[in-house]
């Protein structure tokens, strides 16, 4: 296929996502679905950045584009054509690095090209090139359990950008290596693709990270979770390279924080209103009582004083939003706190559970959570009911699992088991697997 004739035909529109949909089969018989009506476009010369929780559908969405996976609806054209199956013009980077570790560097990116069936020493040359460019210069022969993490991943973009691929995917790239690490890739890169040495036409960046995201994309696409759709475009104009100390960096870091916290407002689509749901069947993330008291602690303390901006927060406790975020929907879950317009502010009860001693915050807790949680009060009742006082958990989970994930169902009835241990509002045996009311007064 000639790229270049392809290209200008397409109106340098290299990718165009319309209306997908994805449901993945369940247990029980019904459909999950984590992909609705996602649309996305990347133009020649553009970093776009997905940009949402963990299980928001962004690896789905990626393996989608890569042609991986089939969508259920809507249709990806790649150049103008509909993608059926992987593309040899879309080359992909993992989050795991993904590297075969028996192959040495060289070999590592040489297998990238395999399927081109190029000459010998065009595979050679091409390959050195990538190489030397990513700054493995000299580490052709290592394995990868001699290099750190840094540099494996620098062999995962090797490997990805040899094809000199139109379209560089890149699957949260940076979230398995250390922050300095992690940081001198993100220049590293940004560099070499603003002088245009990068042997590539487009980039889909997803990302977790919102400092990440506004760092290096053109564009950012904000996905809600449950399903993954996306709620939100943004233009990132701040010309590059882009400090992050730099003024117009942190106010577009806050308004992310404002898109990805609003209340769904009349009419609006709902964000992140899985946890913020009102039966027993929502979903409740694993968010651990040391957090929400930190937290609590943290927000109710000068300099915040009961208020504080959401980045901030991020920062003081170096929490990224896959740990930040269902912390605080917890806090409004259980009226501790409110969110508004990226600030987090205490309210009168997250205030005194500040000032409280443990028995009096266990008792607090213990409270709210009989009240706010509708889970929580429905396990309490039918333990008050039952005449053992006690119920398996297999019943709650069998419950949960009409409406969730086996995955999800697990993962709240973890939290309820843990809140409600520490607020003493009922016990769970883990040899029995089961509720009860053994150890509450
Ligand atoms: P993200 O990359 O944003 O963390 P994923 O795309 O990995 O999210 O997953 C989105 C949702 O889809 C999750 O709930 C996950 O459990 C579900 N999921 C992903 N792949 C499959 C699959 N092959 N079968 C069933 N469910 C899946
Ligand atoms: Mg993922």
């Amino acid at each position: 296929m000639n790229t270049q004739l392809n290209l200008q035909h397409s109106g340098g529109m290299l990718l165009d996502v319309k209306h997908i949909q994805k449901t993945f089969p369940r247990g029980d018989g019904n459909e999950l679905l984590v992909l609705d009506d996602v649309n996305l476009s990347l133009k020649s010369g553009e970093i776009v950045g997905l940009l949402g929780r963990s299980g928001s559908g962004k690896s789905t969405l990626l393996r989608l584009i890569a042609g991986l996976a089939d969508p259920t609806g809507g249709n990806i054209n790649y150049l103008g054509k509909a993608i059926d199956g992987p593309a040899a013009g879309i080359s992909m980077v993992f989050q795991s690095f993904a590297l075969f570790p028996w192959l040495t560097v060289y070999e590592n990116v040489t297998l990238g090209l395999e399927a081109l069936e190029l000459p010998r020493d065009e595979i050679r040359r091409r390959s050195l090139a990538a190489i030397d460019l990513i700054g493995l210069d000299g580490f052709e022969s290592a394995y990868p359990r001699e290099l750190s993490g840094g540099m494996r991943q620098r062999v995962g973009v090797a490997r990805a950008i040899v094809v000199h691929p139109n379209i560089l995917l890149m699957d949260e790239p940076f979230s398995a290596l250390d922050v300095l690490t992690a940081e001198t890739l993100r220049t590293d890169f940004l560099d070499l693709w603003s002088e245009g040495k990068m042997p590539i036409k487009g980039v889909v960046l997803v990302t977790h990270n919102i400092e990440e995201a506004v760092q290096m994309c053109d564009r950012i696409l904000v996905f809600a979770t449950n399903p993954g759709r996306i709620v939100s475009s943004i233009e990132v104009t701040i010309p590059r390279p882009r400090d992050r100390l730099d003024p117009a960096f942190a106010a577009m870091v806050e308004r992310i924080y404002v898109e990805m916290t609003a209340k769904p407002g009349r009419g609006s689509t709902p964000r992140f209103e899985r946890v913020l749901g009102s039966g027993i069947d929502t979903f409740l993330p694993h968010v651990s009582t040391n957090l929400i008291s930190g937290l609590i602690e943290t927000v109710a303390a000068a300099p915040f004083l009961g208020k504080a901006d959401l980045p901030e927060i991020a920062s003081e406790l170096s929490l990224e939003i896959d740990d930040l975020f269902p912390v605080v929907e917890t806090l409004q879950m259980m009226r501790l706190a409110d969110v508004e317009g990226g600030d987090l502010r205490l309210t009168q009860e997250g205030m005194a559970f500040a000032d409280s001693a443990v028995d009096e915050r266990k008792r607090m807790f213990s409270r709210l959570l009989l009240t706010h949680v509708p889970l929580a009060a429905h396990i309490r009742r039918i333990l008050d009911e039952r005449t053992s006082h006690s119920a398996p958990k297999s019943r709650f989970l069998d419950e949960l699992e009409d409406h969730m994930s086996p995955a999800s169902a697990e993962e709240t009835l973890r939290a309820i088991i843990s809140w409600a241990r520490y607020a003493e509002a009922f016990a769970y045996d883990d040899a029995a697997t089961s509720f009860s009311l053994e150890n509450p007064a």
